[in-house]
This record gives C-alpha cells, structure tokens and sequence, in this order.
C-alpha cells in the first residue's frame, strides 16, 4: 500500500485538503484525530498522562487538551514524553487500519513530518502551503485564538520553503478552488505513478 503523507503548517488548509482526497474515495487517517481520540479511549495512555501532567491533564474524563497545550508548548522535555506516550499507540493504530484499507494508495494526515525527520516513513509528501496573514486569519476565526498565540506557533515549526524543498507535491490553498484542482491534478499523477510502477 502506498502511503501519502500531507502535512503543512498551522492553518494551511490540510483537514481541507485531506476532504478533498476523501472525495475522490482515497482513506485518509488524521494522526491528529486518532491520536486525540486515543487520548481519551486508552486505559494506558490516561494513566500514563496523569502521572506525567497531573490529575488536570484530565477533565471529566475528558482529555484537558488546553491545559496540556499551555505545559508542552513551553516545555520541549515534556512534549518529548508525552509524545513518547502517545506516538508509538498511533502507529500500531496506523498499522492496523492500513492493513484493512483497499485502495490504490491511502492518504495520511500529520503535521509534523519533516521537523522528527519521518519522511522515509511515506512513499510521497504532500505540503499545503497558504500565506501567512491568510493562515492567522483562518486559525483567529476557527479557534477563536489571539494572533500572538498562531504567530508563535508558526515560528516554532519549520518554514513552508524547506518544507517545499522537501516534498513530492506542493499545494498552495490561498483559494480553495484552485487548492482544490491542484489536489486533483496530483491525485491523477500519483494513480499514474502507481499504475506505471504495476
Ligand atoms: P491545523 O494545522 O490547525 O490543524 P489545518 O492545516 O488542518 O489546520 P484546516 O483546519 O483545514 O487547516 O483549515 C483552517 C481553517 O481555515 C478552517 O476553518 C478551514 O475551514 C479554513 N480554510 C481552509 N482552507 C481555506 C480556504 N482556501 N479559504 C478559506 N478558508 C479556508
């Protein structure tokens, strides 16, 4: 199976982009996601994050995403554990529903991939790239969050052009139409590719 990595900074459009292979039947896992849910489904996990962050890493029963987000972001030794955690419990979960996947190739959602140096895990990358003002504007509406907070966020991951450098396709989503028909025109060429390689 042919694994497609899609990443991009903070608000560049990749959950939007991701919807777009979706539509044209490819699987897409959003590590995000799966991750989020495995946060709140797993036993171990819980237990695990409790003894790291305290009882308020928890809220509910719920996953206390803000308060988890305030203690990492300034703490890179925290971020590194937990993701010690969590990581390895998403891949197993990767690994099993990829294998239940029928499909030419499957589409996997991450933000970070370049920044752990992952890229041999996919067989192509996809980056979505949007102005910055555009991408602030968009993250200040959807989570109702400050510009100081997204500008931070954007200095603390790596810059689109050595994430362009690095990728096999490039999508620019300053105007969903266009983001939209270039998504398209890669997915032909990587059903190309493959076809080509059978
Ligand atoms: P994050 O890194 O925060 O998870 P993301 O890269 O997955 O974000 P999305 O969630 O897809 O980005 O998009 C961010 C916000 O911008 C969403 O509210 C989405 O609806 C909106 N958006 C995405 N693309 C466009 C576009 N081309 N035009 C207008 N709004 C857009």
């Amino acid at each position: 199976m042919i694994v497609v990595g899609l990443t991009g900074g903070i608000g560049s459009g990749k959950t939007t982009i991701s919807k777009c292979f979706e539509s044209y039947r490819i699987p897409v896992y959003i590590a995000d996601v799966e991750a989020k849910a495995l946060m709140n489904r797993s036993k171990v996990i819980k237990r695990k994050l409790i003894k790291l962050f305290g009882e308020f890493a928890y809220k509910d029963e719920i996953l206390n995403r803000p308060f988890l987000a305030s203690k990492i972001f300034t703490d890179k030794e925290l971020l590194l554990k937990m993701n010690a955690i969590v990581h390895p419990k998403v891949a197993s979960h990767f690994k099993r529903w990829l294998k239940k996947q029928d499909s030419p190739y499957i589409i996997k959602e991450v933000a970070i991939i370049f920044e752990n140096n992952l890229e041999k895990q996919y067989d192509y990358i996809i980056t979505v790239v949007a102005d910055e003002d555009l991408r602030i504007e968009r993250v200040m509406k959807r989570d109702d969050a400050s510009k100081e907070k997204i500008v931070s966020i954007i200095k603390n991951q790596l810059p689109d052009d050595e994430k362009i450098k690095k990728s096999d396709f490039v999508i620019t989503n300053n105007d969903l139409d266009t983001a939209k028909s270039q998504a398209e025109e890669i997915h032909h060429q990587i059903l190309q590719i493959i076809n080509k390689k059978d």
